[in-house]
């Protein structure tokens, strides 16, 4: 071989290597081409990011954005938080089907702003002292009711009659307690509350069975008012 060739054999292998760096250093740093420096499943010198070691903040990892599913998830505290902070309807609902700590499932009815979310976990919650808690702490009447219409201790009942102001839920409480002679030294007023109540309940149920008649803004038949 002639001393011409072999420069040019020796360009050509030259510029096969300069092509090989630059493919590497569009994607990392000169730094990263032995090793990176990973903080979790990102490199803090390269930005290149890995499929392990993520930081998952419910679906969701924190540094690289990686979404998992939720069906691997056991964790019930992982559960809670997705139940309480998922942007996603779908997810929430999801999470909350697999959540069974009762612990968890209160932390969701306190922390979620969903009123649908709460319910649902609501519903889940068998634990009489987290009912009675709700029952007699909670801010919201919807889940005072929905509380009450859980519990089934006698002894919790009956504080609720005593000293819940909302007359709808108190009605609900005093009809669980069994003993007809305690409902009525507690509440004397129980029948007529109940009664006014049930009709209320009657009406509404009227009104949604109606096929209305609209005479301007009211229904002739059931009084309804028109929305529109
Ligand atoms: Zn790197
Ligand atoms: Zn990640
Ligand atoms: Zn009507």
């Amino acid at each position: 071989m002639n001393a011409e060739y072999r420069i040019r054999d020796d360009l050509v292998a030259l510029r096969g290597c300069d092509i090989v760096i630059n493919l590497v250093l569009g994607v990392y740093t000169m730094a990263c081409l032995f090793s990176h420096k990973w903080n979790d499943c990102k490199c803090e010198k390269c930005g290149k990011t890995r499929d392990e070691q993520h930081v998952w903040k419910g679906c969701v990892c924190s540094v690289c954005g990686q979404e998992r599913s939720i069906d691997k998830i056991t964790d019930q505290s992982v559960l809670a938080y997705i139940a309480i902070n998922e942007k996603v309807k779908q997810r929430r609902d999801m999470a909350v089907d697999m959540l069974n700590d009762q612990v968890m499932l209160a932390e969701v009815v306190s922390k979620t702003g969903d009123y649908k979310t709460s319910g649902t976990a609501l519903n889940k919650i068998k634990d009489q002292t987290i009912l009675a808690n709700f029952a007699k702490n909670s801010n919201s009447t919807v889940t005072r009711m929905a509380a009450v219409t859980k519990i089934v201790d006698q002894s919790i009942l009956i504080e609720i009659v005593k000293n819940e102001r909302v007359n709808d839920i108190r009605v609900a409480a005093a009809e669980k307690i069994t003993s007809q002679d305690l409902v009525k030294e507690l509440f004397p007023d129980f029948v007529e509350a109940k009664a006014k109540i049930d009709k209320e309940k009657a009406r509404i149920k009227e009104q949604e069975d109606c096929k209305h008649n609209w005479n301007g803004s009211y229904c002739v038949k059931c009084g309804a008012a028109r929305d529109d």
